[in-house]
């Protein structure tokens, strides 16, 4: 029999992974986990400073997700929700994610990936202002080093050209704005507050210049995941969203990383006080132990949704496996030991030790910037610090960093040169120090190499 490595390279098709290389550096083969660790063949244990891929918040071999997806296994392996059909797990985590999200009104359309829910949002939105007579009313603006998913529109969306480049998107209808990264675009002399002010007229700017009656939607990441992990200035969603109001334009709410406690609160919308029109969640919904993801809307979206869906005899959408009862059970579940073990108070009380162990690093000569908010942050190598000078590409450092720290024992990612720490959301303060002393060691060999 072909061990993993020789049947994974010879069969299998990887994700964001340099494909021409791959049959030379190989794959990495995780067995198994526990709390904030994964190990490897080789029994190594490794930190997951990204929670997998910003997903699994109660880290590994939870046993009670563990007996909720067998129980609802046992019990109803499947059911679909077509045609009216319905049961119960799906009932209640609707019924919960109505609660629980800051969306008024809400009604909750499950899907299996983020990728899938934000698609759904763009297409929910198109059939909604057809039902309203507006049918010119259809771009959607997404910001530069946005990530919204991977399909044909949500790659559009996203703002980083590798999802686009090779693939002929974007698509058209879909246009980008500034990103919201002050230390990377703020101006000499601009103030915090004067950045936001200009990001907000920017995109005034541009809903002016494509005709405010064609513009539907603004995708908005609360805090930027992979394209650096951007946290917006304090004021910055506040003077968005009144240009979004003045034009009638609807705010998506892309919670798909900090939902669900990431942040220190709830949802991202509550910590930057969004008020959005639809919502996207996923990954920390099941804590990444099943796919399952929602769109969350509010009642005035819904309603003209409802009666168009009425005159056409059916609302002619909807995934085979959207609202899995396994999955929804494993969800529910997954709610159920947020609120039991008070999910928000510990990311309340930990998140700061993340955060001064980040801002800490900015000492080290390879870090421009440190940044972040509860449990996600990111620090930037830079190659001049007081000039802000990017490195050169083909140095690739922030792959070589995350190369590094994972011959140390911690899994982090590289975005660019910004490299993103979003552990468990169990994570104890003794980890938060482990991970960040293994991440460390990486920087100063790095740093060593370059002198
Ligand atoms: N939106 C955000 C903010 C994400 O970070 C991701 C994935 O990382 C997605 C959407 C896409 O989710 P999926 O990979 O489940 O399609």
């Amino acid at each position: 029999m072909t061990s993993v490595s020789e049947a994974d390279i010879a069969h299998l098709f990887h994700p964001y992974t340099n494909l021409a290389r791959h049959p030379e550096t190989g794959p990495m083969v995780i067995t198994h986990g526990e709390g904030v660790r994964v190990f490897d063949e080789a029994g190594k244990d490794y930190i997951e400073g990204l929670a997998g891929l910003w997903c699994t918040a109660l880290g590994w071999g939870e046993e009670r997700l563990v007996a909720a997806a067998a129980e609802q296994m046992r019990k109803l392996p499947f059911y679909h929700l077509f045609t009216a059909k319905t049961h119960e797990p799906a009932t209640r985590l609707a019924e919960q994610l109505a609660g629980l999200a800051p969306v008024a009104d809400a009604k909750v359309l499950f899907a299996c990936s983020g990728s899938e829910s934000n698609d759904t949002a763009i297409k929910l939105i198109w059939y909604r202002n057809n039902a309203l007579g507006k049918p010119d009313k259809k771009k959607i603006i997404a910001r530069e080093r946005a990530y919204h998913g991977v399909t044909i529109a949500t790659a559009s969306l996203t703002g980083l050209p590798v999802n686009q480049r090779g693939f002929d998107l974007p698509i058209d209808r879909i246009l980008h704005t500034g990103n919201p990264h002050y230390w990377r675009c703020g101006q000499a002399g601009e103030t915090e507050e004067q950045f936001a002010s200009r990001r907000a007229e920017e995109l005034e700017q541009l809903i002016l210049a494509e005709g405010p009656d064609t513009v539907a939607a603004f995708f908005a990441e609360p805090v930027m995941g992979a394209g650096g992990v951007i946290v917006p200035p304090a004021t910055y969603f506040a003077k968005i969203q009144a240009v979004l109001k003045k034009y009638d334009v609807l705010l998506v709410a892309d919670e798909v990383i900090t939902g669900f406690g990431r942040t220190g609160q709830m949802f991202g919308s509550q910590t930057f006080g969004l008020q959005p029109d639809l919502m996207t969640v996923a990954k920390g919904l099941s804590s990444g132990y099943l796919p399952i993801s929602a769109l969350i809307v509010a009642g005035h979206v819904y309603e003209p949704i409802k009666a168009q869906a009425g005159e056409i005899g059916s609302f002619g959408h909807g995934f085979t496996y959207g609202g899995h009862p396994v999955s929804a059970a494993v969800a529910l579940e997954t709610l159920k030991i947020y609120a039991e073990r008070d999910i928000l108070g510990h990311v309340g009380r930990i998140g700061p030790v993340l955060q001064r162990g980040l801002r800490a690093l900015q000492q080290h000569p390879l870090v421009g910037e440190a940044r972040g908010i509860g449990l996600i942050g990111a620090v930037e190598l830079v190659a001049d610090k007081d000039r802000r000078t990017a490195f050169d590409p083909k140095l690739a450092i922030g792959a070589r960093v995350v190369a590094k720290a994972q011959a140390h024992g911690v899994i982090l990612r590289a975005m660019g040169d910004a490299i993103a720490f979003a552990p468990p959301l169990i994570i104890s303060e003794a980890d938060i120090d482990e991970m960040l002393g293994r991440f460390r060691l990486a920087l100063d060999e790095a740093h060593g190499e370059l002198a």
